[in-house]
């Protein structure tokens, strides 16, 4: 007998569901679309054990008869198109006519529907076959509970992320849903806990509004068009911000996409006024002419391809730009907000100080790696201390002149550092034998401060806070963060919940006593948002190295922070000690050095 042989039909339906649905939120999508093809104007959703376990779509749709209600989990059973040809211009959302046969061949099903002017039907599912079918005394539309996701292919059970991870994917999926039809009510629930509660509205700004509703948001209104390209939405100002990309939403001819270009092309208009690692919310809807974009370069029909990008890029571009122009002009023109001068609280400018670290204080030299690396003192830095290796002794082709410092030390002599002075509240200026040094200070005293974080952190001080830092985040954010406090107290930061919606911050280390955690917090939730695909052990090195960077970072003495000789001389010993000293933890560089021969030459005192 050969090898060949043809799965049975409900074999090969599983591997073909199985392409189609990776996770709860491929089901969610379909159940979705199905009650907006509906006429649905409330739909709710129920989520357990992140849709793992359950997930449940009531709908106040048109319902279905029992006779459509037995069809419909059969495979090409639909009821949007008859013919094939009918595909090009279908503007429903389902057209494979597959959806709920895929969902039947890998969970329980139980669909309880109703049409305006017939019975209740319940049918429940199982591996595809109908169960059961008795009447019900739903309302009119549809109510379908999917179960115990891949209990028909244990195989891809194990492949489903934790539950955080699956109701991360589940609420951005609503949040785009929620966009896209402002009309709709949407009402949320994760183990009958209400999540987020839409009433329809028709303005978008409005609707962003209702989906973050941290109240922290100033949504903008955008618009453009270009030939057979329009635009409209919404944007977050320039003033509020999130540290990850997991507020925008782009939409075209209303169907959700990602498209990493047009993604730049927003973040492109809020060059300059967003800082460095800060993503604006925004939702933009496009509107095209559907000859000019491919859906189908994407199974799911999450991605799309355009057929003239740079149109609609810079559509989007500019139409975020024009918005963001206009908020700031009509700020500066609001009489409301101008007070005059002798109004304002005197501001007395608070100098601030640099605290040289006192290596004095720990039990031995602070960058002798070798000797802090025992695993048996400090399992946890011997894990976690990996420093950037130093790669900064090539300068760029062509500036060999005035190369970025080599590897050697700072200074050649400590004892004779001769320091010119402090040039604009930033560089520190030092006479060196080959030229002239510049130190930038707070790129310097970020690597010191990095290396003592990473090296030496079990024996920092800790200072516990007369007044805790409070902290207002939302739910889901806190809910992320809680699995991963252990970071933090590993670096010196005690958090406590306080209540579903706050955290507080007990202690800090000692150089971070002046330093607003907060912001570190909500830096970190973007980074776990960010890397929620790497395992655990990835994860907690790269979320170490993120912290301890960014926390040398604030701590760190500032451009514009006018220091003494004596701050001077000590950050560059300090520096001196460092390793990987020629760059800040950041990949800047700290020093660089002007050749003398170099400023002969262009003084023309030399050749
Ligand atoms: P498609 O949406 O591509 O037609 P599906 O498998 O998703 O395929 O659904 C099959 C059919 O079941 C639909 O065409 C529709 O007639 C019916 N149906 C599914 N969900 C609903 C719902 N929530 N309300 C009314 N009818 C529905
Ligand atoms: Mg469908």
């Amino acid at each position: 007998m050969g090898k060949i042989q043809c799965l049975p039909p409900h074999e090969a339906q599983k591997i073909a569901a199985g392409e189609v649905v990776e996770r709860p939120a491929n089901i969610l999508k379909e159940l979705l679309e199905n009650s907006i093809d509906a006429a649905a104007t409330t739909i709710t959703i129920h989520v357990e054990d992140g849709g793992k376990k359950l997930l449940r779509v009531i709908d106040n749709g048109c319902g279905m008869i029992e006779e459509d209600a037995r069809l419909c989990f059969q495979r090409h059973a639909t009821s949007k198109i008859t013919h094939v040809d009918q595909l090009e211009e279908i503007t429903t959302y389902g057209f494979r006519g597959e959806a709920l046969a895929s969902v039947a061949a890998v969970a329980r099903v139980t669909l309880h529907t109703k049409q305006d002017d017939a019975d209740g039907v319940c049918i429940t599912v199982e591996k595809n076959s109908i169960t059961s079918v008795t009447a019900s005394s739903c309302p009119t539309g549809t109510d379908i509970t999917v179960a115990d996701l891949f209990c028909t292919i244990p195989a891809r059970q194990k492949f489903l992320k934790k539950r955080e991870t699956e109701w991360r994917h589940l609420t951005q999926l609503v949040h785009a849903f929620c966009l896209s039809h402002p009309q709709v009510h949407f009402k949320l629930l994760s183990e009958s806990k209400q999540a987020l509660n839409c009433a329809p509205t028709a303005s978008l700004p409005n609707r962003c509004a209702q989906l973050w509703e941290d109240g922290t948001h100033e949504w903008l209104p955008i618009e453009g068009t270009h030939d057979s390209v329009s635009i409209c939405g919404a944007i977050s100002s320039h003033q509020s911000y999130r540290y990850d990309r997991n507020g925008i939403f782009l939409f075209v001819n209303n169907r959700w996409v990602s498209n990493f270009q047009l993604s730049r092309a927003l973040l492109n208009g809020y060059q300059n006024v967003l800082p460095q690692g800060r993503y604006p919310s925004a939702m933009v809807k496009i509107t095209i002419d559907p000859t000019l974009v491919d859906i189908n370069v994407h199974p799911r029909k999450e991605e799309v391809a355009f057929l003239h990008p740079r149109i609609t890029e810079q559509l989007i571009t500019s139409a975020v730009r024009n918005a963001l122009e206009e908020r700031v002009s009509a700020q500066i023109a609001k009489p409301v907000s101008f007070r005059p001068a002798e109004d304002l609280p005197p501001v007395t400018p608070q100098p601030k100080t640099f605290v040289p670290f006192d290596f004095d204080s720990l039990p031995n030299d602070p960058f002798q790696a070798k000797e802090i690396s025992e695993p048996q003192t400090q399992p946890a830095s011997t894990a976690m201390a990996p420093t950037p290796p130093t790669t900064a002794a090539t300068a760029p082709p062509g500036e060999q002149q005035t190369s970025v410092y080599t590897n050697s030390k700072v200074l050649p002599n400590e004892s004779e550092h001769h320091i010119i002075g402090q040039y604009h509240n930033t560089y520190i200026l030092i006479e060196h034998e080959d030229g002239l040094l510049i130190v930038d200070q707070h790129a310097a005293h970020e690597r010191v401060l990095y290396e003592i974080f990473a090296q030496r952190f079990e024996e920092l001080p800790t200072i516990k806070l007369l007044f805790p830092q409070s902290v207002p985040l939302n739910p889901d954010d806190i809910e992320l963060l809680r699995d991963h406090l252990d970071l933090f107290t590993q670096n010196g930061i005690t958090i406590e919940q306080r209540g579903s919606d706050r955290l507080s911050i007990e202690a800090t280390p000692v150089h971070l006593k002046d330093v607003s955690i907060s912001e570190l917090i909500k830096e970190a939730i973007g980074w776990l948002r960010e890397y929620t695909d790497l395992d655990r052990e990835a994860l907690t090195q790269k979320m170490h190295e993120k912290l301890r960077a960014q926390m040398a970072c604030k701590a760190a003495i500032k451009a514009g922070d006018q220091l003494t000789i004596a701050q001077m001389r000590q950050l560059l010993c300090d520096l001196d000690q460092a390793p990987n000293r020629d760059q800040c933890p950041h990949g800047r560089p700290t020093s660089w050095l002007l050749r003398l021969s170099e400023i002969e030459r262009k003084i023309r005192r030399r050749q």
